[in-house]
């Protein structure tokens, strides 16, 4: 197996774990009609969703009824009654003078009367959070006790988009999240980060303006969709030009025979340096994105240092890394030549016998056939 496909599937499978792995399903209730909240600030598209969601439904032969919750913005209601029209499902409204949780209860128990499978109740949104929003979900959800308590959040909001998931969770008590407008240029990387730092999963995801731009989430695809369309399939493309000019094959045997050497050290140094910023593909890699700028830097700065080292040794100590291993006084000499410390000479040496372990160790599992997942 070459380099570049086991850095891609190692990756691959650290993002669908990152996203939950499975697909996370919706609840239904066991009795009575199901309730879905929607919750979420405004312009994400959330009254899109609610007639998306009906839709939805609808095709797997569910009736539904959406229940106009949003009573600041009286186009609102008339925009959920236009779509309610559009997917044919009727939309329970009670204008902008009544409280939402009340129009909550009444909407529910008009679907209870006509045994209506699915009730979707939209609510007020904000542009941005506060305390009366807020308190105004929690209301709405007391009343209704629903069966999924759904945020839905815009792609377009990047990681914020965790941080508005476990505020929401912490605030209200939410049983996952929508993601929407993926269909824009936004890459997914919304996605990344929403069950691992909130808990909650996302359940379905918005790929359009059209009633039927709705979909499960599939960590997976998303997954594959990220590698394809974000930075890390540059990174890995890169990756591999590099190794194919050096031969992945012969890396890999010197790596197997324990006779990774300096030249390659020196090689994949600037190999690095090459694909432009280490900062960003440290960034790309999940677990590792909790690095701070100042530890990127730094990691740059050790990659300049290492190199200015290894030039500073002879091509036969580069060859054959025992060599200074072995001998205090070789050591000494690169120091004086490259203007480093004795203990960084020291320390690049010991860095290259431990990655030689590290590799031999990984190529180790890779070639029984399992799969290594990187550590956070
Ligand atoms: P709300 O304020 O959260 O209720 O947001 P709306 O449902 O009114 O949607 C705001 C805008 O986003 C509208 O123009 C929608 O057509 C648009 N929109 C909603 N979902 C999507 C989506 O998945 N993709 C795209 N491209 N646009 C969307």
């Amino acid at each position: 197996m070459g380099v570049d496909c086991w850095v891609l599937q190692i990756v691959h499978d650290e993002l669908v774990q990152l996203m939950g792995g499975e697909v996370s399903e919706l609840t239904f209730a066991k009795t009575g009609p199901t309730v879905i909240l929607l919750a979420g600030l405004q312009g994400v598209g959330k009254t899109t969703v609610c007639a998306k969601l009906a839709n939805y439904f609808k095709k797997q032969g569910k009736s539904c009824m959406l229940v106009a919750g949003d009573v600041y913005r009286p186009a609102a209601i008339d925009q959920l009654t236009i779509l309610g029209k559009q997917v044919d499902v009727p939309v329970y409204t009670a204008g902008t003078d009544v409280k939402p949780s009340d129009i909550a209860k009444q909407g529910f128990e008009e679907a209870k009367k006509k045994k209506i499978d699915v009730v979707i109740v939209d609510t007020a949104g904000r542009l941005q959070i506060d305390k009366a929003m807020m308190d105004e979900l929690k209301d709405v959800k007391r009343v209704l006790n629903p069966t999924e308590v759904l945020l839905v959040v815009d792609a377009m909001t990047g990681q914020e988009a965790a941080a508005l998931v476990t505020t929401f969770n912490l605030e209200i008590g939410i049983t996952g999240a929508i993601l929407t407008k993926l269909d824009g240029d936004s890459r997914g990387g919304a996605a990344l980060s929403v069950k691992e730092v909130s808990g909650k999963p996302i359940k379905l995801v918005g790929r359009g303006e059209r009633m039927e731009d709705l979909e499960p989430f599939y960590p997976d695809r998303m997954a594959g969709r990220i590698l394809g369309m974000g930075d890390v399939l540059s990174f890995v493309e890169k990756a591999q030009e590099v190794m194919q000019q050096e031969d992945a094959e012969d890396l890999q045997k010197k790596i197997m025979s324990a006779k990774f050497d300096f030249n390659d050290f020196l090689k994949q140094t600037r190999a690095v340096a090459q694909m432009g910023s280490v900062s960003r593909v440290i960034g790309m890699i999940p677990g590792m994105a909790k690095v701070t700028p100042a530890q990127i830097r730094e990691a740059e700065r050790n990659l300049e240092i290492m190199e200015v080292i290894i030039k500073a040794m002879t091509p036969e100590e580069r060859e054959k890394p025992e060599l200074l291993a072995e001998s205090p006084v070789r050591r000494k000499r690169v120091a004086q030549d490259s203007g480093k410390t004795e203990q960084q000479v020291s320390q690049l040496v010991a860095q290259l016998f431990q990655m030689r372990v590290r590799m031999k160790n990984l190529m180790g599992v890779m070639e029984g056939g399992s799969m290594p997942t990187l550590s956070n």
